[in-house]
């Protein structure tokens, strides 16, 4: 993302929660987070993880077991209407007034807050300027999904729980979503954002945390979770035609980690290494030397995906945060 943000107070702050179903099945197990005012946070994990459990707490939605709160400020289980009124939920699916036109549907809603934000600005943000005057059974699934949003935004909100905002759509639809979400994000809105996608969370997020099983397993910026920036990285390329693996400068050969025939005869070769450059640097020096072209040349790090399934995978140990996450206290930014 462009300008750092979420640098200040804290917004959400949850210490221990605990969620325990029907007195036997533990759903969140003692989770710690905080979210900063003006960040975008992405909640990540797989099916049954305790995201929506956890996303329904912090929005008043669903009483704990254990643990302490806060959102805004106050306790969600104990909070009244002004401060429903400071916070937007856009849920996986919403029902807007099937009968009403967008226009309408949002003049309706926007009689519910103290200060709404306008009709006109609101239709803007969401890229539904051009519907204003269709009802709602008249749009595609996307332009659903963008009055649901229209709609959570209508009040003006603060804090924004964004759940699956871009299941379903097209990848352009998915781009402009995106771009929706990073310009609340410069409006100042702090989004809570949940998701599947590893790109979507990459692309948004400032800072990113993933439950597995009622447990947090990993947190941090997208870039650097799960020790990510650290892990080797690999180096592939396709052997040209007359040189072997013998010929290779020593530094990369050392870093082979194995050089196969392909199906048209060709070797690919694939390097992994700490130290990326240490293994270009001579590789490229030994092409250029031999005129040979590298054409199919990659260098590629651990994507938030890999790190994502390694975390994630059922049987995988909870490893320790790495890097350590320090505390993330307001007064210290
Ligand atoms: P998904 O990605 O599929 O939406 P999730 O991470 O949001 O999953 P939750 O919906 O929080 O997961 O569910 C966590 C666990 O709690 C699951 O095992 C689920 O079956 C269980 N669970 C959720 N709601 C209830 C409920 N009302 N009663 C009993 N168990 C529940």
């Amino acid at each position: 993302m462009g300008t750092p943000t979420g640098t200040g107070e804290s917004v959400i702050t949850v210490s221990g929660l605990r969620m325990r179903y029907d007195d036997s099945f533990e759903a969140v197990r003692g989770i710690d987070l905080e979210v900063r005012r003006g960040e975008v946070f992405a909640f990540l994990g797989p099916n049954g993880a305790g995201k929506t459990t956890t996303v329904e707490i912090l929005e008043g939605y669903r009483r704990r077991t254990a643990g302490d709160v806060t959102v805004l400020g106050e306790d969600p289980a104990h909070a009244g209407p002004s401060w429903r009124a400071r916070i937007g939920v856009v849920l996986q699916e919403s029902r807007p007034e099937r009968d009403l036109t967008v226009a309408e549907c949002l003049r309706l809603y926007a009689g519910y807050y103290p200060s709404p934000r306008g009709i006109d600005e609101t239709m803007e943000l969401v890229g539904l300027v051009g519907q204003a005057d269709a009802t709602a059974t008249r749009l595609s699934g996307g332009q659903r999904r963008r009055l649901d949003v229209a709609l959570s935004l209508i009040g003006d909100p603060e804090l924004l729980f964004l759940d699956e905002p871009t299941t379903g759509f097209d990848p352009s639809a998915r781009r402009a979503a995106w771009d929706m979400i990073a310009g609340l994000r410069s409006l100042g809105v702090t989004v809570f954002l949940t998701t599947h996608f590893m790109d979507e969370a990459e692309h948004l997020a400032d800072h990113v945390m993933v439950i597995s099983e009622g447990r947090i397993v990993a947190a941090g910026p997208p870039g650097t979770l799960g020790g990510r920036q650290r892990a080797a990285a690999e180096i592939t390329f396709t052997l040209p035609p007359g040189a072997s693996l013998a010929a290779l400068p020593g530094p990369v050969r050392d870093a082979v980690s194995y050089g196969t025939a392909g199906t048209n005869g060709t070797d690919h070769v694939l390097l992994r290494s700490a130290r990326p450059l240490a293994v270009l640097g001579p590789l490229i020096a030994w092409a250029e030397d031999a005129g040979h072209d590298l054409p199919d040349l990659e260098v590629r790090r651990p994507s938030l995906e890999d790190v994502y399934l390694a975390l994630t995978e059922p049987g995988a140990d909870a490893p320790p945060l790495e890097p350590p996450e320090a505390p993330r206290h307001p007064e210290a930014a």
